[in-house]
């Protein structure tokens, strides 16, 4: 007899690439009851990341950037729950779901990998601890509550000694995340600082510093180019810094003499920093395994049976 079981495709992460494979399989198999598809994500809805840095410069209500995952699919089913573990031998995920994150196990025949990237701070020894990181909606709630707290904190007298480092923000990185958010602070920065009456405009620094000459390589050089030659229609653009590569390392350096740096971090001063303007694929730490990154672990399968 005919094994009338479902194909089982499990999808982790339910970001650009998870959802759109699952939109795209809602598509497809409309009424096809042979393949049944599971979404796994760790929050039960979708966050359109271009616009957060707009949530961040308060320019937006953070409901207006995300989309209930159970509004969004009808034939593909959904997972809420936070993926620890793949057991390719035994073709299935583990995942914590729940207040009291109990354990579910999915049996998958196909498995769709899409678990995004996380920052890269290329081990810079206190940089994960003291900076702000700008990728899930928390990121930016708390990034702009850390703005209007250095505005706060600046405006009393008691700050003489650290407003300069209060109100200087460095962002790392001239990709999309890094531009956005830096132009987003900016503005937010700039609009909210007439309402401090002991602060002006002038004691605000905002820096953007890469190491590659051009921001938003992305985009090409007609769209992406580096800083102008004279300033751009903004009234007050944020500044661009190049770092310099370090010679003995990776990391990429960049002094800065004032202190704090913010942005996509943000820190406490005084702080030198040096910016590895990056993202990494999910930690090698989970879900395969301590020592394996995704890539590393996700083999052919032939070399996976053996
Ligand atoms: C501020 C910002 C602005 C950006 N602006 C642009 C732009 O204008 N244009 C552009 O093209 N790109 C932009 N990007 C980049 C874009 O967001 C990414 O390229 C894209 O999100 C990558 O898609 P992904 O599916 O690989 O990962 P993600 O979209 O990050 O999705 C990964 C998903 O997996 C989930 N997840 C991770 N780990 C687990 C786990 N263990 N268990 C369960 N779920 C998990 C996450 O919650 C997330 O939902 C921006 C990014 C940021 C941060």
């Amino acid at each position: 007899m005919a094994d009338k079981r479902p194909v089982r495709v499990v999808i982790l992460g339910g970001g650009f690439g998870g959802m759109y494979a699952a939109l795209e399989f809602e598509r497809i198999l409309a009424e096809d009851d042979s393949i049944e598809v599971t979404l796994v994500n760790e929050d039960n809805f979708f966050l359109f990341t271009p616009m957060l840095h707009e949530v961040a410069a308060s320019d937006l209500d953070p409901s207006t950037i995300v989309n209930p995952v159970r509004k969004l699919l009808r034939r593909v089913r959904f997972f809420n729950g936070r993926v620890e573990k793949v057991e390719l031998a035994g073709r299935r995920v583990l995942a914590a779901h729940g207040g009291s994150e109990h354990s579910h196990e999915l049996e998958y025949d196909h498995l769709v990998i899409a678990l995004g990237s996380t920052t890269n701070f290329f081990g810079i020894p206190g940089l994960a601890k003291r900076a702000l990181t700008m990728r899930s909606l928390a990121d930016a709630i708390t990034l702009r509550n850390r703005l209007i707290q250095h505005l706060e904190e600046a405006d009393f007298e008691c700050s003489i000694g650290s407003r300069k480092d209060l109100l200087t923000i460095v962002v790392a990185g001239a990709g999309f995340a890094g531009v956005e958010t830096v132009a987003g602070i900016n503005d937010f920065l700039r609009e909210a600082i007439a309402h401090y009456p002991n602060l002006t405009e002038e004691s605000l620094r905002v820096v953007l510093v890469d190491p590659v000459p051009e921001i938003l390589p992305e985009l090409g050089g007609r769209l992406g180019p580096g800083p102008p030659a004279t300033p751009p229609t903004l009234s007050s653009p944020p500044s661009l810094a190049r770092s310099r590569r370090a010679a003995s390392s990776r990391t990429i350096g960049c002094e800065w003499p004032a202190g704090p740096a913010c942005g996509q971090w943000a820190t406490a001063p005084p702080f030198r920093i040096r910016l590895p303007a990056g993202r990494t694929p999910r930690p090698r730490s989970t879900p395969f395994g301590r020592e394996r990154s995704w890539r590393e672990t996700c083999t052919p399968r032939s070399a996976e049976r053996t």
